[in-house]
């Protein structure tokens, strides 16, 4: 019977590149394995499937009776709904350490790096496999997304070093130009509904029983936003209202400027910006240097909420 590969729901790059670079590896040393989604594609994703000639994973939200590895996150609330009813084999991530648990021993790679392909390249070097040209440039630019073009502070040598070492398998001479188409689609934002944006990169935490969403936007120029605020945090105050979170955010980062405009909707909106040493101005507020959601937004939040 073969095995799933999934990231978590609302896949990013990361997740749905883990999924195919680990499933290929799994299968190649003698486990075969099947890349999976828990979402459908963001337009950046689509790009990077687009470029090197590769379908998306199939489209799988249930899990139950089946085996599967987990990628790109470690949290129940990101995970498939039923995977209590799984045999969970495995987990590969880079983020804090979540509340999911196993009934069986398991395979477990999580390192304090900028993206779980990095952990991938780690495993692939681990068992001394090649990785193949197409697949090493989609990891390639799951970590150029993670990483933010190596500006997130999350970005470590480690991974500057996977992508040396990738664009060379994979044939890129300026990856860093390829880093920037890839993050101008992104930016493509115009004409899209707004609940679309707000869902495009975003999370549900479960601090301490208290529920933050937390949403992200990358763009290389903030100013596209300019007409769109108030129908951002509209739409967020909706959500809110739909999902019962004790606060929204959302994060408009801008990856030239290096920082993020946060937009706030709170049950608390003073407790939540304790996280930040910073006031709102209409539900804004500019944050200098925050580029990570999961370095920079979450841990302040968590401790706010301890
Ligand atoms: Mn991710
Ligand atoms: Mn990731």
């Amino acid at each position: 019977m073969p095995v799933y590969v999934v990231g978590h729901k609302i896949p990013d790059s990361d997740s749905i590149v883990g999924a195919i670079a680990l499933a290929h590896l799994k299968t190649q040393i003698g486990e075969e394995a099947i890349p999976a989604r828990l979402g459908q594609l963001s337009p950046e994703t689509q790009f990077i499937l687009d470029k090197f000639g590769f379908a998306a994973p199939e489209l799988k939200m249930s899990y139950a009776g089946e085996s599967l590895y987990i990628v790109d996150h470690s949290d129940i609330a990101l995970a498939p709904d039923d995977i209590a009813e799984a045999t969970l084999l495995g987990i590969v991530d880079h983020h804090k350490l979540g509340d999911l648990t196993s009934d069986t021993p398991l395979e477990c790679w999580i390192r304090p790096v900028g993206c779980s392909n990095t952990v991938i390249k780690m495993m692939y070097d681990f068992h001394q496999v090649a990785i193949p040209k197409d697949i090493a440039g989609m990891m390639l630019c799951a970590i150029l997304s993670d990483t933010v073009i190596f500006k997130s502070p999350t970005c470590t040598t480690a991974d500057i070093r996977c992508v040396e070492a990738l664009a060379e398998m994979a044939g890129i001479e300026d990856f860093k130009a390829l880093g920037m188409e890839m993050f101008e689609v992104k930016s493509a934002v115009l004409n899209t509904p707004m609940r679309d944006l707000v869902m495009r990169d975003f999370k549900n935490f479960n601090m301490n029983g208290v529920k933050i969403g937390i949403g992200q936007l990358e763009v290389i120029d903030l100013a596209i936003f300019d007409q769109m605020k108030a129908d951002l945090q509209a739409d967020i105050a909706k959500l809110k209202q739909e999902e019962g979170q004790h606060s929204v955010l959302l994060l408009l980062t801008d990856i030239m400027q290096e920082g993020s405009e946060l937009l706030l909707i709170s049950d608390d909106v003073d407790l939540a910006l304790k996280a930040f040493d910073t006031t709102t101005v209409d539900g804004k507020a500019w944050l200098p240097g925050v580029m990570s959601r999961k370095k920079q937004v979450v841990p302040p939040l968590q401790k706010v909420f301890a």
